[in-house]
């Protein structure tokens, strides 16, 4: 984490994991979110599709916490707090290259994380998956103010930081993603702590949803929970056209 930031080592980090004997991970960071520049993109259509299967489901949207300790905890928001809409297990997966991933939670942020070509979004929800062998893989949709959707119904109400969780029912998942399947995919990390390594990061265009429903999200984390970009350090973004 100390080295986060730094963006030269490429060519040291080789020579390093070389002498380690193979055995050291590498020292460049593969940190998220990050800036989607044109240069940074390769297209290639001959990547594995990613297959979408989800279903109906009961939500659970619940309040994240990250301050607890603090005596303002309740009315303080820190910047990795959000709102997290817990999905019924195996109501929904995706299946890339054979290898399934169960979506486990869905949550947002203000503005968007990813950015691309510099330009940021209002808000950006994160899909978040795991495979069977604890592999993450993490859908991100960019939201823009535009035509009402099903993300309306999942914020109409917000839970509050210290009190219940809001039920929602029926919500059809499938809805909430865009119907163009084309992603940018790339591998990077949480974006909170412990911002851990390895996650898949799958980018899609953006989703409408309600200027009401922006703003009303924006009037509880009026100072944003969103990560700064972080460098690329060479890793490029591969572009997989899926209509
Ligand atoms: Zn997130």
């Amino acid at each position: 984490m100390a080295r986060r930031g730094l963006i030269a080592p490429l060519a040291l980090a080789v020579t390093f994991v070389t002498a380690g004997g193979g055995t050291a991970q590498s020292q460049v960071p593969t940190q998220s979110p990050v800036d989607v520049t044109i240069g940074s993109i390769r297209i290639d259509p001959s990547q594995p599709r990613l297959n979408i299967s989800y279903g109906l489901s009961d939500l659970d949207l619940e309040y994240v916490r990250k301050d607890a300790a603090s005596a303002t905890g309740c009315t303080a928001r820190h910047h990795e707090e959000t709102e997290e809409a817990n999905v019924v297990p195996g109501a929904a997966h995706v299946t890339v290259a054979g290898v399934r991933y169960e979506l486990e939670q869905f949550h947002f942020h203000t503005p968007s994380e990813h950015r691309f070509q510099g330009r940021s979004d209002p808000m950006e929800m994160h899909f978040v998956h795991r495979s069977a062998a604890g592999k993450l893989l993490v859908i991100g949709v960019p939201l823009r103010a535009g035509a009402p959707s099903t993300v309306d119904k999942v914020l109409a109400r917000l839970a509050p930081e210290c009190g219940e969780d809001v039920a929602i029912d029926d919500v059809n998942l499938n809805s909430l993603l865009p119907r163009n399947h084309t992603t940018f995919r790339y591998n990077g990390s949480l974006t909170t702590a412990p911002f851990t390594e390895g996650v898949q990061w799958f980018l899609t265009g953006e989703q409408t949803v309600s200027q009401a429903t922006i703003n009303r999200f924006q009037g509880l984390f009026t100072s944003g929970n969103a990560r700064a970009t972080q460098p690329l350090n060479g890793r490029t973004v591969t572009e997989v056209p899926q209509i």
